[in-house]
């Protein structure tokens, strides 16, 4: 079932909750694939109902930023997610979401700010505004769909940092599951925004699975050092590729790394042509 009201969300959930059932909360841009769906399949086979949210959300934006031509596909994503078994689709409008006056100005929204420190570094760093934008349309999912689970994909590790840390320090009551990296057969982690990327450019993209996969190669072998575990990417990149950070960082806090270990994770977003791409691995 798809609904597109806040009102209508909130009252199928009074009946679930009334029934004590447990409800799932898996929140997406939609352009649905393989990655969504393996969320969506975790949600399903642990809760007794499933909430899918399909929302390009216009406030995790920055200016300049692709929010006009991010892909949108509602039918297939409804159909995608009915095949699944999700029991709603829910697909407002921006307007529904934050009212006539906030969909070109912000100015007068309440917004959910994650601490600085988790911000000023890897997407958040050329992103600015951008994780306020998901932590508040997510706080909002949260509040409208009062999940038992959300469910969140490690592709975004930052983002699932953040999440974590915001559900932690106001104490919302859900629990958010995290979900493995979904990849094509060449290492490509699916993204939406592969749909921008040419066959050539495709060719081109697997550099960041590469790089990192190559890196855990050398962690596993027994080397430690940053710095050096740094320079080995260097080997795979060419003039087709604009590495925009390579970072070693903490799974839990994001605090930066000199000597790997097992809770550190390695951080890589880079652009092909003018699609940015992101991706990361945990080294333990
Ligand atoms: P998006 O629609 O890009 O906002 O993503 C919605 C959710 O799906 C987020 O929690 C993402 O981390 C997750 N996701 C996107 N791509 C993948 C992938 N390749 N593997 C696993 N989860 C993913």
């Amino acid at each position: 079932m798809i609904l597109h009201t806040i009102e209508d969300v909130r009252e199928q959930i009074k009946n679930w909750k009334k029934e004590g059932l447990t409800i799932g909360l898996v929140p997406t841009m939609g352009a649905l694939h393989a990655g969504h769906l393996s969320l969506i399949k975790k949600s399903v086979e642990k809760c007794d109902r499933t909430v899918v949210s399909v929302f390009v959300n216009p406030i995790q934006f920055c200016p300049g930023e692709d929010l006009d031509k991010y892909p949108r596909t509602l039918d297939a994503d409804e159909k995608l997610c009915n095949d699944a078994g999700v029991n709603i689709v829910f697909a407002p409008s921006p307007k529904e979401m934050y009212g006539e006056g906030h969909i070109l100005s912000n100015d007068f929204l309440t917004y959910v700010i994650p601490p600085y420190f988790y911000v000023d570094k890897l997407c958040g760093k050329s992103r600015v505004g951008h994780f306020d934008g998901v932590c508040t349309v997510v706080n909002k999912l949260f509040n409208i769909v009062q999940p038992d689970y959300a469910f969140f994909g490690q592709k975004d590790a930052q983002q699932l940092i953040i999440i974590k840390k915001m559900v932690k320090d106001l104490n919302i009551p859900v629990e958010i599951i995290p979900c493995p990296i979904v990849r094509e057969e060449n290492g490509l982690a699916l993204s939406s925004r592969n749909k921008y990327l040419s066959e050539e450019d495709k060719k081109e993209a697997f550099v960041l699975s590469r790089i990192l996969f190559n890196i855990k190669a050398c962690y596993d072998k027994g080397i430690t050092d940053v710095k050096a575990l740094t320079e080995t990417a260097y080997s795979f990149l060419n003039e087709h590729h604009n590495l925009e950070y390579l970072e070693f960082r903490d799974k839990e806090n994001l605090e930066g790394k000199t000597v790997a270990d097992k809770d550190t994770q390695v951080f890589i977003a880079l652009k092909i042509g003018n699609v940015r791409l992101i991706d990361n691995i945990l080294l333990g």
